[in-house]
Order: structure tokens, then C-alpha cells, then sequence
């Protein structure tokens, strides 16, 4: 492509709502814009690595022995009525009604259309197991559009979904995706992990997702440098601490202490001169509207998705003020175990508690040295709390390390959770009606796309793995109006256009310095700067992008050399 005719609008400035440096590139680069919040056109360059991250994932999908299909956009409410999920899934599915005052909502994800679609067509296990996937318009009424493309509310998504006979081939599946997600992320030049993961608003039984490393991610995750084990903060298990015999020997007489103005745990520590550890937090919880007790370290945090997959509830909020003074006959703020009037669950690190100090359920006062047994009792003690760094590892007892990702791809074990509200079934070998199983695989395009410029990003701009690279050589003529220059150029050009290389010719006339400064800032990976000194050598340079490396070449190779770098750096296609 010839620079002077692509429609490239690179900016200086970069809008006040970019907070994080993808966001910042891709508009500096030209690669998108905003039409409205959450929603961005994507431009030319943008929508070619767009296209490249997408054909990556067709090979692997493909060769993992996936079927591309295109399902709507626009779904019946009926369907989601059908899975339970219209009112379920809340606002950000985004609905509306036609002519005829019919409901609808644009998809979110295609778990229903899918199903609904595969019910009609496979009768009997000789048609199973299947797996069809797309790549489509996804839209999310996301609450807090943020970061560009990374948290938009109209993306591109790859979702696929597989459908088996019986958990064996369930299982297979899932390894066949987490596979194929493995070598997508790997193609895609990303330094990525994957990691257990809870399973959330899909819903169902077991799932990773897969976290590219990046400070600016939005998800906490924690890993061990000793094992394998990695996961999700909101998913990451506590270990669970040996159970020691508690006589009650050592338990000190309990107290009730005046706290006046005390409230955060400093404060409590400072006046009580105890430590965290010392500290028991009493969270009042509204469980599907009856209160629960959630018993946490001072130190530590709740983890709401720990505490509703452990209750099985439906809706669960911080209780509000009427159901705390229910609970605890006291306001807000001084909650504690001794005879709260709730249901009290413990988090397994208070397993080994002893004279501990907490709320008194009465304003300003805290207890000393309470003790479970004498004093209070739990009804269950299980997996309630935050994990963080330093934790012994769940499967081998190391710390644990912690780090920041973006979750580019999910990949779920969705059981029957579909195929039974909707009746997905097929004949057994013995003519018997049995539920098919089904996985749940996403990616998403735009993000993954974010992501790689997290990763890969300099002063200058972004600097593209070659793989994902919207053009792999940009040709850069010092000074287009000497006739040796613009002709070596061209004849570069055009043998790299022959040769199928992806290209830009920067015939501008413009500059040294600024055509320089594009070049970086769009990161193609390999420069080709034609200027007069050299060229009356029969040389050219050739710059790196990632490492500013400058190589002198003659005129006659560089088409070759060209090739090798690009091919080299494409091995993994
Ligand atoms: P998140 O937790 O980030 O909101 P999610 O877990 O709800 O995402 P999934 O339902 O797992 O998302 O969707 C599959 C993939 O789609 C995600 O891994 C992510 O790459 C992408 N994705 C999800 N929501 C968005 C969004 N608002 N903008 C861009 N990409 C998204
Ligand atoms: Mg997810």
C-alpha cells in the first residue's frame, strides 16, 4: 500500500478518557475511533490486525477439528426465557422489541441460539460430537466502558461451543480447545497464562481462562513458582490449615471494651495494640434475604463469589441496615459473632482462632479474647476469603506469587446446564434419551488485539509480533522528490508486493523525521530507510522495530533478507 493513499489519520493527541497505553496507541496509531460509549469504528490498520488475529484462530479452531458457522445478532426472548437467563443475566443484555411488540436482546454470547439450533438437527450419538463456532458482533451493556476495545460494549467475539455424548468426550473437547487456545495465544506473539477460573454469569461446572500478563490488567490472579497451580483471584482456593485440639486452656476471660471512634482495622490494632491476625471480621450478608454471618481474618477480604457459590444462592448483597440491626441489634459497623442472630460461616483460616477481638454488636464497643465454642459457633467454616500473595499454595504448600492479567480467552465446561433447560438430547446406542454436554469456548478479538499492545509497546509506539503485524516492512524513501531514491523504492516495493510480503511504501512527501516517527509509531516490525549516501553504495538499512538494531544491506539482497525476517519471525505459521 502506498502511504500517500491509505487513510492512516495518526493524532498527536490522545483523548482524556484513554487510560491505559493500548487505548492511547490504537488511537494515536489510526487503528480506531469512537463513535459513541463503548462503541469504536475500526480503520483500516486496526481492522487488519484484527483480521490476522482473526485467521489465526480460524487455522486452529479448524484444525482442531472445529466448524465455522454465523448465527444472528438479534435473539428471541423466548429462547433466553427458555435458559432462564432474560432476566437472570440483568442489564447487560440489551433489549428491545419490534414492530409487533415482540421482545428480543442482541447477543451477548450464543449459548441459547446455538443450542436451539443444534436440538432440531442431532437426533442420535452417531452425529456426536460436534463443535461450531463463529466470529461475531457480541454486545454487553458493560456498565463502565473502559480502556477502548479491552472493555467495550459492541466487540468481536470467537465463541465456540462443543457438544458431546457423554463426559469423556465432554472432557476431550475442553483439552481440545484449551489446546487450540495455547497455540492461538502463542501465534499471536502474547505472553499469556492460563488459569483456573470461576465460572460466572455462563454458568456450569469447570473452566480456564487465559491471562495475558500485563500490570494495567483489570484481573488479579495468583500463581506458584513450585507447580503448575494458577488461578483466578476471585477463584484462587485457600489452603486449608490443619485442625488443632482446642481445650480451651488457653482461652483468656472475654472482655468487652469501650472502642469509641474506632473502626478500620488500624485503628482497632492501634487501640487494642493487637495484630491483623488478632482481628476477626464480621460481615452481615443478605443471602437470597435472610442474613448470613461471613467471617473473615482482619487482614483478609470476602470473596462474594466464594460466599454465593458456597451458599447457592441466588442474589447476595451486603446486608442492609435494617437486616443488620435484625441481626446484630446494633448499627452498622460493629458487627461480631457472639450471639448474632444469622447464619455464621467462617473462612477456613480462622480454622485455629483463639482469643480473638471482634465487633460486640453494640455501638462502639469491640470484644477481647472471644473464642469459638465458649463464646460463639460457627455453622461452617469453608473457603470464604480473597486469596493473596504469600498464601501456601493449594496443591503444593509454596507461596503463592501474584500478578495482573487481561483475560482474552474462557474457555468453560458447561455440563448439561444448557442442554437441559432446553431440552438439547439425543438417542443412545440403546434407543434411550439421553442429555448432551456441552463446553463453551470465547476469545475476545479486540481485547486480544489491546492486549498485544500492552505487551508490546515502546515511547515511540507499538512494536507488532510479526504474526499479528497490520503490514511486516514499511519502505521508507528519505526524500521522495529525488528520482533514485523514489525509483529504488519503488522497485523494492513492487518485488515485495510479488513476493507476497505485506507492505507500505512510504511515498509522502513529507520529512525524513516525520515519516520516521509514523513508522514507529504503527510499529511495523522491519523499516526499509532508502537514503542518497548509502544508495550510491548500493546499499539500504534495514531497522528492527523491537530492537532498533540497524543493518546495512545491498540493494540486491534485501528483498531476500526481507523475506528470511519475516518468515522467520512468522515460524510458528
Ligand atoms: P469480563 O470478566 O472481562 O467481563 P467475561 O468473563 O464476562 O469478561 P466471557 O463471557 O468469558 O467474558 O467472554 C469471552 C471473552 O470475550 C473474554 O475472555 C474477553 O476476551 C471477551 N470480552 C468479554 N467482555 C468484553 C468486553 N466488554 N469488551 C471486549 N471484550 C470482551
Ligand atoms: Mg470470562
Amino acid at each position: 500500500m502506498r502511504y500517500s493513499e491509505m487513510f492512516l489519520p495518526t493524532a498527536r493527541e490522545v483523548p482524556s478518557d484513554a487510560e491505559v497505553v493500548s487505548h492511547q496507541l490504537m488511537i494515536r496509531a489510526g487503528m480506531i475511533r469512537k463513535l459513541t460509549s463503548g462503541i469504536y469504528s475500526y480503520l483500516p490498520l486496526g481492522y487488519r490486525v484484527i483480521k490476522k488475529v482473526e485467521n489465526i484462530i480460524r487455522q486452529e479452531m479448524d484444525r482442531a477439528g472445529a466448524q465455522e458457522v454465523y448465527l444472528p445478532m438479534v435473539q428471541p426472548a423466548e429462547l433466553w426465557q427458555e435458559s432462564g437467563r432474560w432476566n437472570y443475566y440483568g442489564n447487560l443484555l440489551l433489549k428491545f422489541k419490534d414492530r409487533n411488540d415482540r421482545d428480543y436482546c442482541l447477543g451477548p454470547t450464543h449459548e441459547e441460539v446455538i443450542t436451539d439450533l443444534v436440538r432440531y438437527e442431532i437426533k442420535t450419538y452417531r452425529q456426536l460430537p460436534k463443535n461450531l463456532y463463529q466470529i461475531q458482533t457480541k454486545f454487553r451493556d458493560e456498565i463502565r466502558p473502559r480502556f477502548g476495545v479491552m472493555r467495550c460494549r459492541e466487540f468481536g467475539m470467537k465463541d465456540a461451543y462443543s457438544f458431546d455424548a457423554d463426559e469423556q468426550g465432554a472432557e476431550m473437547s475442553y483439552r481440545k480447545m484449551f489446546d487450540a487456545y495455547m497455540k492461538i495465544f502463542a501465534r499471536c506473539g502474547l505472553h499469556f497464562r492460563p488459569v483456573e477460573a470461576d465460572s460466572g454469569e455462563i454458568g456450569g461446572s469447570y473452566s480456564h481462562e487465559f491471562m495475558v500478563m500485563a500490570d494495567s490488567g483489570e484481573d488479579g490472579i495468583v500463581f506458584c513458582g513450585a507447580c503448575q497451580y494458577a488461578a483466578n483471584m476471585e477463584k484462587a482456593e485457600g489452603a486449608v490449615p490443619e485442625k488443632e485440639t482446642m481445650d480451651g486452656q488457653n482461652f483468656l476471660p472475654v472482655s468487652e471494651v469501650h472502642t469509641p471512634a474506632v473502626r478500620t482495622i488500624e485503628e482497632v490494632c492501634a487501640f487494642l495494640n493487637v495484630q491483623p491476625q488478632d482481628i476477626v471480621k464480621t460481615l452481615v450478608f443478605n443471602a437470597d434475604g435472610k442474613p448470613v454471618a461471613v467471617l473473615v481474618g482482619g487482614a483478609d477480604d470476602v470473596n462474594e463469589i466464594k460466599v454465593k457459590n458456597y451458599l447457592k444462592c441466588n442474589e447476595l448483597e451486603l446486608a442492609d441496615d435494617a437486616m443488620i440491626y435484625a441481626a446484630t441489634g446494633s448499627p452498622r459497623g460493629f458487627a461480631g459473632a457472639v450471639g448474632i442472630r444469622a447464619r455464621v460461616i467462617a473462612d477456613y483460616s480462622l480454622t485455629n482462632m483463639m482469643n480473638v477481638v471482634m465487633g460486640a454488636n453494640r455501638e462502639d464497643y469491640h470484644m477481647k479474647n472471644v473464642n469459638i465454642g465458649r463464646d460463639f459457633k460457627v455453622d461452617d467454616f469453608a473457603d470464604l476469603r480473597v486469596a493473596r500473595e504469600g498464601d501456601a499454595c493449594p496443591r503444593c504448600g509454596k507461596a503463592l506469587k501474584s500478578a495482573r492479567g487481561i483475560e482474552v480467552g474462557h474457555v468453560f465446561k458447561l455440563g448439561t446446564k444448557y442442554s437441559k433447560a432446553m431440552k438439547a438430547v439425543y438417542l443412545d446406542q440403546n434407543g434411550h434419551e439421553q442429555t448432551m454436554i456441552m463446553g463453551c469456548y470465547g476469545i475476545g478479538i479486540g481485547r486480544t488485539v489491546a492486549a498485544a499492545i500492552e505487551q508490546n509497546n515502546d515511547k515511540d509506539g507499538i512494536i507488532w509480533p510479526m504474526p499479528i503485524a497490520p503490514y511486516q516492512v514499511i519502505i521508507t524513501p528519505v526524500n521522495i522528490n529525488e528520482a533514485s531514491l523514489a525509483g529504488a523504492a519503488e522497485k523494492i516495493y513492487q518485488s515485495l508486493l510479488d513476493r507476497g510480503i505485506e507492505v507500505i511504501l512510504d511515498d509522502r512527501d513529507e520529512r525524513a523525521g516525520v515519516k520516521f516517527k509514523d513508522a514507529d509509531l504503527i510499529g511495523i516490525p522491519l523499516r526499509v530507510t532508502i537514503g542518497p549516501k548509502k544508495l550510491a553504495e548500493g546499499k539500504v538499512e534495514l531497522m528492527i522495530r523491537k530492537t532498533r538494531e540497524i543493518k546495512e544491506i545491498a540493494v540486491d539482497n534485501i528483498v531476500d533478507e526481507l523475506i528470511e525476517y519475516v518468515t522467520q519471525q512468522d515460524g510458528l505459521l
